[in-house]
């Protein structure tokens, strides 16, 4: 009888998910100049979080990609700054999040408000200097309840085209 119960309770939260996922903007990850998804992916999601420094290249020095992008109409956040393995789970201060920012303005004309650390690894005290900042930050959950597409080398990354496959699924 018990068993039930937890079934049905499951299944309660897995519709739930599914409906929320395909309710909820689309988002892709990790955009960069010379990385964008295809067309229809791009056109199908509302929220672009871009790198602002990548292999030690600011967007910036690409203003014809930052024009691009502007012109796609989308929501863009901040995702890390320099997006390196666990960026966020060490010790960071506000002059480096600044420096992520201030490349972002360059490129963009406008501050950015969301942020989403790479690999979603984000220290307490990272946390709490982006809030700081004012920064909306996006979480594990937000993983759950939207469809996060990411455009990189799929080869090296097999699970990022799981999560793309998966993301087609539900
Ligand atoms: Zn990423």
């Amino acid at each position: 009888m018990k068993a039930k119960y937890i079934l049905f309770a499951v299944l309660i939260i897995l519709i739930s998910l599914a409906i929320a996922r395909s309710i909820l903007p689309r988002q892709i990850d990790d955009v960069r100049p010379n990385r964008l998804c295809e067309d229809d992916l791009v056109n199908s999601s509302s929220v672009l979080m871009v790198i602002p420094i990548f292999e030690n290249r600011s967007i910036a020095e690409n203003m014809s990609w930052c024009e691009q992008i502007l012109m796609l109409n989308k929501t863009l956040g901040m995702h890390g700054v320099y997006h390196t393995k666990k960026e966020f789970s060490e010790v960071r201060d506000e002059n480096y999040v600044k420096t992520g920012m201030e490349e972002f303005r360059k490129c963009f004309g406008f501050y950015p408000s969301v942020f989403e650390a790479p690999q979603l690894s984000l220290s307490n005290e990272n946390e709490k200097l982006l809030k700081s900042l004012n920064f909306t930050i996006l979480h594990r959950f937000h993983y759950l309840t939207h469809k996060v597409y990411h455009c990189t080398d799929y080869e090296k990354k097999s699970w990022l085209m799981l999560l793309n496959t998966l993301n087609k699924i539900i």
